[in-house]
């Protein structure tokens, strides 16, 4: 294997060309799967929908967005090179600052060589008598590879508003995940954003301060932890940039990949003063870490209590107007089992003069009108609409492919009561088609760049020994893949996780079917069970 043949199919009119490898998203996790199977000689292409590198940094240019995880712990690992040299500029990376680094790695490694921009596999087909797939993108390009990789991200694919009229309504409008490279001027404009989820967090402060008007239409309130962001201090980025292999090291023995890990006490062994001064403490940290400052705040409803009313008293103290504070406080869900939001500002936004909070539960959006939108109760004159209102995860993107595995089967007709996978890795009746951070997997529960960079380099170590030992095959074995799914469910039933209706859920999508998808074993637990896996020569495989 290594070199790239192309072979003219006289029937047709574009060339057919082989593969060793074919990987679908430049994000983050497709760029490191380049360069590691690079490093093995093989020959690979990567097909990216965008103009350029950076996945969900390349997508999400919205005012406001960047990373709820500290910037000197959200990079990659794998090259000490890039880790030193880089230099962020705050606590927590800003959209613009990641995507330069992200071009910054992919110049370095000369990566862009092997990415086809703007180009989106189609289709992807197991043929059984060359073992291979049969790749297909919207170009009309035809390729065949052995391997095929989709590091088409958990969080990419857009939920579409599925409002009709919004064709007829005479202003602008945009979704978040498909934000325009161009800057959108809020100036002097009537403006109202829809959804309240992490991103709309984090842009309703931004454009309230440039909108005339701001109108949010929230259904339903999250909770959300101050960031505390500023400047990265010269003595923290001294710190990591020397202690670098200690930090990335405890990131991938805790459960989170992190370096830090939840704490080991009970809110429910401290007295009310004792746990105020400890949620106090962590909430001036600031930060995502909050939900680490108990072990049972994820299981224990009474623990968890303890979190949220904490949070909601914060919530009363930051807004002025009690009734809107009451709003915004969330009623439905327990702390956490909604992806915790990170804000600057946020709750302080409502009580500029320009902003409006319409709680739209009982009074829901009805239609975009041509100058505005109409809830049940009113109509709202806007110029500008903008939709944060989240993403068909976790299996979305995968499903925007026609997957098809042995005998012709659909992965959307295996899939239709719910991701089945082993380890998010693979899927049975699937081979050799392999999901970077797949459903089953922590992924969206962790540091997500940890957990690209464990199965990237799982990935990497399960293709070389197939090339070692002659092999061309590897796909779950279909008890094994039962085993985890029933594992990855009954432990999420031991969590309050199920009691959200949220994205990990699937429950954010109409007609979806209702399972958590996540594992929340914990990363380490996780990363041990892979790892043993392999050094057991990929038992529950089957290898051929
Ligand atoms: P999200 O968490 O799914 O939030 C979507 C919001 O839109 C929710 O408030 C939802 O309300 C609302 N919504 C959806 N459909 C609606 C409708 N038809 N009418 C009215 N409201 C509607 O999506 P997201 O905020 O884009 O975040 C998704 C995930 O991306 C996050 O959880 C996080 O993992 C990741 N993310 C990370 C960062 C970061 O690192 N800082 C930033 C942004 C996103 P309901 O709750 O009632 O459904």
């Amino acid at each position: 294997m290594s070199a790239t043949h192309e072979r003219h199919d006289t029937a047709r009119e574009r060339p057919s060309v082989e593969l060793d490898a074919v990987i679908v998203g430049a994000g983050l996790a497709g760029l490191y799967m380049l360069h590691r199977l690079r490093e093995l000689g093989l020959s690979v292409r990567v097909f990216e929908a965008g103009t350029g590198v950076g996945g969900t940094w390349y997508w999400n240019r919205y005012p406001g967005a960047r990373c709820d995880v500290e910037s000197m712990l959200y990079s990659y690992s794998w090259s000490d090179e890039v880790q030193q040299e880089w230099r962020w500029t705050s606590r927590y990376a800003t959209q613009p600052e990641i995507l330069r680094y992200v071009n910054d790695v992919a110049d370095r490694f000369d990566l862009r060589r092997d990415i086809r921009f703007e180009m989106r596999v189609t289709a992807a087909s197991f043929d059984e008598d060359t073992s291979c797939w049969q790749i297909r993108t919207d170009r009309g390009d035809r390729l065949s590879a052995r391997f095929c990789v989709m590091a088409t991200g958990c969080i990419s694919h857009p939920q579409r508003p599925a409002f009709e009229g919004l064709d007829g309504f005479e202003g602008e409008w945009y979704h978040t995940g498909r934000w325009p490279k161009e800057d959108v001027d809020f100036t002097g404009k009537r403006v109202g954003v829809v959804g309240t989820g992490s991103t709309g967090i984090q842009l309703i402060p931004v454009v309230a301060k440039q909108a005339a008007h701001l109108t949010v239409f929230q259904r339903t309130p999250n909770f959300a932890i101050p960031a505390w962001d500023g400047p990265l201090a010269a003595s923290v980025e001294r710190e990591f940039k020397e202690n670098y292999s200690r930090y990335r090291r405890r990131a991938r023995e805790t459960s989170t990949c992190w370096p830090q890990d939840f704490s080991e006490r009970s809110a429910l062994e401290d007295s009310p003063q004792q746990q105020e001064r400890e949620l106090e403490a962590r909430w001036q940290e600031g930060g995502f870490g909050f939900i680490f400052q108990y072990s049972d705040i994820l299981t224990d409803p009474e623990a968890n209590k303890v979190a949220a009313d904490f949070v909601c008293n914060k919530i009363r103290q930051r807004v002025n107007d009690p009734e809107i504070a009451e709003l915004l406080c969330p009623y439905d869900h327990p702390l956490g089992t909604k992806r915790l939001c990170v804000d600057s500002d946020y709750y302080e936004t409502y009580n500029r003069d320009n902003v409006t909070l319409v709680s739209i539960r009982e009074t829901p959006i009805e239609a975009p009108t041509p100058t505005g939108l109409r809830t049940s109760e009113a109509e709202y004159d806007l110029d500008v609409i903008v939709f944060a209102i989240g993403f068909d995860s976790m299996t979305g993107a995968l499903f925007n492919i026609d997957i098809r595995g042995r005998d012709g089967v659909q992965l959307t007709k295996k899939w239709a009561d719910g991701p089945r996978t082993y380890l998010g890795i693979g899927t049975a009746g699937f081979p050799n088609l392999f999901t970077i951070t797949g459903p089953g997997s922590p992924s969206v529960l962790s540091n997500m760049i940890v957990s690209i960079e464990q199965h990237v380099d799982w990935l990497t170590d399960c293709i070389t020994h197939l090339l070692d030992a002659e092999l061309d095959c590897i796909e779950p074995e279909r008890d094994a893949e039962d085993a985890w799914v029933d594992h990855v469910n009954e432990i999420a039933d031991d969590t309050l996780f199920p009691q959200a209706d949220s994205w990990y859920a699937g429950a954010n999508i109409a007609g979806k079917p209702r399972v958590f998808t996540p594992y929340v074993g914990g990363c380490r637990t996780y990363r041990d069970r892979c790892d043993e896996v392999a050094a057991n020569g990929y038992e529950s495989f089957t290898l051929r």
